[in-house]
């Protein structure tokens, strides 16, 4: 069961957490795959974005990361019009007292996705003033399901473990719970209890 009690931080994933993002993935991975080939002459396993940015990192390539990051930029902003926020969850954050969570409680963003993506997705679904701390694609360089963005926005706060809980949708956000010991549970939770008390 979801609560909020003795929670003074509530980190949220962005996709399909608060947003559905429009972008075309598929050609995302491959403008990537296509740019991993043609540096290195070697192919990225494409299990996830992830893996491939992973690699780079491992060879210690801050440039070509930044490339890689404007690349995913680039195409997560090419739709970025057409983002459809999830009402719940806009909701529950407009609305957080009803749901026992303080008013001093801080709200922050973990997600795979670019800092500019989050900016913009927030705008569209009209609660940019309500997050207080952002974690996006550029900021760690291990990511999701690694425990790296959900240790650094504990530490920011400077609060315990257990005063913490992370919502998203994956099982990559679970296990980035799991794995930093923080308490994670599906957004589909969430959206449940919102609809039974809206
Ligand atoms: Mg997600």
């Amino acid at each position: 069961m979801i609560s909020f009690k003795g929670k003074k931080v509530i980190i949220f994933d962005l996709d399909y957490t608060i947003v559905k993002l429009r972008a075309d993935w598929h050609k995302l991975r491959n403008a990537l795959r296509d740019r991993f080939f043609e540096v290195y002459g070697e192919k990225c396993e494409f299990k996830s974005m992830s893996s491939c940015l992973s690699k780079i990192v491992e060879k210690e390539d801050w440039e070509e990361l930044d490339i890689f990051f404007d690349l995913i930029r680039q195409y997560e902003l090419e739709n970025i019009e057409d983002t459809v926020p999830i009402l719940e969850t806009v909701f529950f954050i407009e609305q957080k007292e009803l749901f026992g969570v303080s008013d001093d409680t801080k709200l922050a963003i973990l997600s795979l996705n670019t800092r500019k993506t989050i900016l913009k997705s927030l705008a569209i679904a009209g609660i940019r003033d309500k997050i207080h701390l952002i974690i996006g694609r550029e900021d760690v360089r291990k990511w999701k399901p690694e425990p790296e963005g959900l240790l650094i926005i504990q530490n920011y706060f400077k609060v315990n473990k257990e005063e913490v809980i992370f919502l998203g949708d994956s099982d990559t956000d679970i296990q980035a719970g799991k794995n930093a010991g923080i308490d994670a549970f599906y957004i589909e939770e969430l959206i449940k209890l919102v609809n039974k008390r809206r």
